[in-house]
């Protein structure tokens, strides 16, 4: 059963009535009567029509005196407009919390499990959904975050600091330019205002762009709260926009739940192949799109350790990098036990879950013979791909320029004369490298492609430029000086990581020693 067309005609009345509120709102305050990008925009806020239960509808609390700190050439092309077309003052002052006109600001609701306990209700405790924008890719979500207190703000004050929106900012487009899905950063707007966190900072607002923020939490809420009714609304409202072809399965809740299982597991293995550590993979993070969701104390393997832990607030290392395929399998168990209610059939429900191994085992084989530049599989694979793995682990080899370097493993280095150029020198126990070389080397001349194809081919997957921390942290130190274009230059590198950008060198280098201090928490 479909309610896309109930749902139609009641957010088309719900849109309607809200215009009306706005133009009410305008009159009464001229200063809102300013026309922007935002205010042109075509909302239609799906979202908000849905159900009263998903959120609070509440206006942003606006922060004072907005400046600009970054725009994203990428995003804004989604909504087919210019980065300069937000610049001005009143578009700022939107980005900054001003209401634009037909957009209907609302937080959701939503529980989650964190760090594996269950921790109750959270929701959009500093996030202010402004409603939904359509664009030649369909209806757009777009969220402020950081826009001020709501009805789940808990303890927090509402508010995100510029350090972690530059983070945020930076990270969600370099998931993009790596083909990653992600949710999106249009913009980043900053204010004098003090925030406390473990110093002073000041406060900032990323626009964030996606088509849902629904998230495996939302559903959880639902459960909890012993409402199916609810959970089926918002899974025909997930299935109906999202996943339309569940709704021909015999259960379509059950073919909801498989979509998502294997929309997880393949997005854990872009995560491993690039060496994303997502630091926070609480059930409230997770995406019901299977998109990078909530970017906070991420950060990309430097020295390659499987034990990596990015996040220095998990102390138990539950979120390290080698776990994380087998977190986000237990958050689809918690989706799976959220959707029960409607599944209603355990044995289905484990069905939908079983994909997600295979999934993720022939996402992550495929992964790392296009990083080695395989385009075969031979049975003999796996043992040269671990014998690999615990080359770099052992010499805690740099996971992002290791895999550029293989790609020009072949590449004449007469100078050296070193068996795989480059790339050994990456390595402490040289011998040990050069007698995998000489494996790689055969099992390269098994291989049908030339060199050079097979060169552009591993360029094409193994990046040269990452969101590294130390670069993210230079780019924050100087626009806390007040000068922002090192974050829109960090952006543009890596808009382009695949791509050789001579005049960008330095960022494709070793992170500096200083860079393993850096020390990333929750804090934001
Ligand atoms: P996170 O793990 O950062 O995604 O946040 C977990 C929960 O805490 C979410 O419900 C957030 O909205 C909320 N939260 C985090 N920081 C703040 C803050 N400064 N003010 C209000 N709520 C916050
Ligand atoms: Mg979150």
């Amino acid at each position: 059963m479909s309610s896309s067309s109930s749902d139609a005609s009641a957010a088309s009345a719900a849109s309607a009535a809200s215009a009306a509120k706005h133009e009410a709102h305008r009159a009464a305050n001229p200063g809102a009567q300013v026309d922007n990008a935002f205010d042109r925009l075509r909302w239609r806020n799906r979202f908000v029509a849905l159900a009263p239960e998903f959120g609070t509808r509440l206006a942003p609390t606006p922060l004072p005196d907005p400046y600009l700190v970054a725009t994203s050439a990428s995003a804004a092309a989604l909504l087919d407009l210019p980065s300069d077309a937000f610049a001005d003052a009143a578009s700022v002052a939107t980005m900054a919390g001003r209401v634009p006109r037909g957009a209907e600001p609302m937080a959701a609701v939503y529980s989650g499990h964190q760090f594996g306990v269950w921790a109750g209700q959270l929701g959009d405790g500093r996030a202010h959904l402004l409603g939904g924008v359509d664009t030649k890719q369909g209806l757009i979500e777009l969220q402020l975050k950081g826009a001020g207190e709501t009805p789940y703000s808990r303890m927090g004050d509402g508010r995100a600091v510029l350090r972690s929106s530059i983070r945020e900012f930076l990270c969600s487009e370099a998931m993009h330019g790596l083909g990653i899905p992600t949710t999106r950063a249009l913009a980043i707007v900053g204010s004098a205002q003090p925030v406390v966190r473990e110093t002073v900072e000041t406060a900032a607002i990323v626009l964030r762009m996606a088509p849902s923020f629904v998230r495996f939490g939302s559903f959880e809420h639902w459960l909890s709260r012993h409402r199916p009714d609810l959970s089926k609304r918002l899974a025909d409202h997930v299935v109906d926009t999202f996943y339309p072809e569940c709704r021909d399965a015999g259960d379509p809740y059950a073919a909801l739940l498989a979509a998502v299982t294997v929309r997880t597991a393949r997005l854990m293995a872009q995560w491993q192949a690039v060496g994303f550590c997502h630091g926070v993979m609480n059930t409230d993070n997770m995406s019901i799109l299977g998109l990078t969701l909530d970017y906070g104390p991420f950060g990309f393997l430097d020295a390659f350790d499987a034990n990596h832990i990015c996040n220095h607030t998990d102390q138990q290392g539950r979120y390290a990098y080698s776990r994380q395929p087998a977190v986000a399998r237990w958050n689809c168990y918690c989706l799976a036990e959220a959707l029960m209610p409607l599944i209603d059939d355990v044995e289905r429900a484990e069905a939908s879950l079983a994909p997600f191994e295979p999934v993720f085992g022939e996402a992550m084989d495929a992964a790392l013979h296009a990083k080695l530049g395989l385009a075969t599989t031979l049975p003999t694979d796996q043992g040269l791909i671990d014998a690999l793995f615990a080359l770099l682990q052992d010499s805690h080899a740099d996971f992002t320029v290791f895999f550029r370097r293989l790609c020009d493993f072949d590449a004449p280095d007469a100078a050296r004369g070193a068996p795989g150029g480059l790339a050994r020198d990456l390595f402490i126990d040289r011998e040990r490298f050069n007698a995998w070389s000489v494996d790689y080397r055969s099992r390269l001349a098994q291989e049908p492609r030339d060199a050079t194809a097979r060169q552009v081919a591993m360029r094409a997957v193994n990046p040269k430029y990452v969101l590294r921390n130390h670069l993210a942290e230079a780019a924050i130190v100087q626009a806390r000086a007040g000068d922002y274009r090192e974050v829109q230059r960090l952006n543009a590198i890596l808009a382009r990581p695949f791509d050789e950008q001579p005049e960008a060198a330095a960022y494709a280098a070793l992170p500096p020693a200083w860079a393993s201090h850096l020390e990333v928490s929750c804090s934001s």
